[in-house]
């Protein structure tokens, strides 16, 4: 077994170190999730629910401990990682209602009885990324248990921290042994394993469009169950008779939170030409507005990048566009970048076509209303986006002809438990949230009973 460094991004100290599992650990995690799975599975629903809000009862004690955890490996704001904890609670509790609502049908047919059941599919490979490590793992489990798997989870390499503590959560909850563990790893290692090992019946991938694709490719292998949730490029698109100020004002969290490493930061801001100027000026102020600084500070809006590859990596896009103006950042240690306002020169810059997954934004000027439809659908992704006007029937018109999974009219709303997410395109395949989560990580069985 090898072992990982783990940084604070706000001020580059060392923070731990965290054991990389290995192939053969894996599959010993495997083994023990296929017995667990079985038993978990024979319980009573009603002593599922029960298990499931005893580990929300749990999370919902540890919600400063989890938080902090997330300040010190992820960078996240203080406030936003109370938030995230809370969710992940929330998540849990709305899950928690599904073992005693998996209901299958009775389809009328001549000489019999035709019923449909519902059932585990077996152990689930749950892989996430770095960004939101709580909150997405929690969209995986807590629907994936509900329904009767096990669940072996990933976490991206630089932010474990926070998985392996909901992993005791579990443990001390009363979860039983071997049903939910987290294993840290190497994705090339780890994660390739989810995807190759025959007991694990679905993977659930999280992460970038071209690691999700080697997925998907490998799933196909054995026919395995797999979701997909990936990149984006998100489109604000700000209409001339919308309201201007609630637009400008609530643009900068729109794509700055999490430092804009988040998979629906509506990273295009299109607006029109009419008031094109005027919204940049407005826009301006809201983003000098912005608190940007320590993470632990209640107040803060947006903390450090992830890690100093990641800075790198965003900085690579700022070379040679235009940067209109930058809100303001500390100078160090971390890894420190300002939000960021580009104007691109063209349609085709690299800034306008690919995922940045930072604190930068391109606003775009657009014409008519078909200009911005076709501008917001030039992108091979398809995750989410808003819509601001007060024209209610063109709010209708444009949010049903965005293609994108997730759209907001007048707000940036994308993540609710209770309403389903995923994206169109390359931003994945399937949907997470929402009641019908759990049927997600069933199989439909339908039986004739000849009478
Ligand atoms: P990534 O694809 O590099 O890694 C994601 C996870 O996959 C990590 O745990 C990693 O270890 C693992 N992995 C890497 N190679 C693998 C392989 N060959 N097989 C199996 N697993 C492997 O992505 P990232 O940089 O951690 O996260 C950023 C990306 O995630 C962005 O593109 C972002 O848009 C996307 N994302 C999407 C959503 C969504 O819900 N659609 C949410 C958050 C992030």
């Amino acid at each position: 077994m090898t072992s990982i460094t783990l940084i604070n991004p706000a001020d580059e100290t060392m923070i731990g170190e965290v054991d990389l599992n290995s192939v053969d650990e894996v599959d010993a995690a495997v083994a023990k999730a296929v017995v667990a799975q079985r038993l978990w599975a024979a319980l009573a629903p009603s002593e599922r629910a029960g298990a499931l809000r005893a580990f929300a009862a749990a999370v919902d004690l540890d919600i400063e401990h989890l938080a902090r955890l997330e300040v010190e490996n992820s960078g996240h704001p203080i406030a936003s990682a109370r938030w995230e904890a809370g969710h992940v609670r929330d998540v849990l509790t709305y899950y928690s209602a599904a073992p005693e609502r998996l209901l299958g049908s009775q389809i009328p047919v001549a000489g019999g009885l035709d019923i449909t059941f519902h059932e585990p599919i077996g152990v689930v490979g749950i892989i996430v990324p770095w960004n939101f490590p709580m909150t997405i793992a929690a969209w995986g489990f807590a629907p994936a248990l509900a329904a009767g798997n096990a669940v072996i989870l990933k976490p991206a390499e630089w932010t474990p921290l926070t998985a392996l503590r909901l992993g005791e959560l579990a443990r001390r909850s009363g979860l039983p042994e071997g049903l939910f563990t987290v294993l840290p790893g190497r994705g090339d290692v780890v994660g390739t394993r989810f995807v190759t090992h025959p007991d694990i019946r679905k993977v659930v991938f999280t992460g970038s469009t071209a690691v999700g694709k080697k997925v998907m490719a490998g799933c196909a292998e054995q026919v395995k169950r797999v979701t997909l949730e990936l990149g984006g490029k998100s489109a604000n698109i700000v209409f001339a008779d919308a309201d201007l100020e609630l637009a400008a004002t609530s643009a900068p969290g729109a794509v700055f939170d999490n430092s804009g490493q988040d998979c629906c930061a509506r990273s295009r801001i299109l607006v029109e030409r009419s008031v094109f100027t005027r919204f940049l000026e407005k826009f301006e102020v809201a983003v000098g507005r912005f608190r940007v600084g320590d993470p632990l500070h209640d107040a803060t809006q947006m903390g450090p990048l992830v890690s100093a590859a990641h800075f790198d990596r965003v900085g690579s896009f700022l070379d040679g566009v235009d940067v209109a103006f930058t809100g303001a950042a500390p100078s160090g240690p971390g890894y420190w970048m300002p939000p960021t306002v580009v104007l691109p020169k063209s349609l085709d810059d690299r800034i306008v076509r690919e995922e940045v997954f930072g604190p930068v934004v391109a606003v775009i000027p657009f014409d008519t209303e078909e200009d911005a439809i076709r501008i917001a659908n030039a992108t091979e992704y398809g995750l989410a986006g808003s819509i601001f006007t007060q024209n209610l029937s063109r709010g209708i018109r444009v949010s049903r002809a965005v293609q994108a999974g997730n759209l907001s009219v007048n707000s940036h709303s994308s993540v609710r438990y209770s309403t389903p997410f995923g994206g169109v395109k390359q931003s994945g395949l399937g949907r997470e949230l929402g009641p019908d989560a759990p049927f997600a990580f069933t199989e439909t069985k339908n039986v004739f009973y000849a009478t």
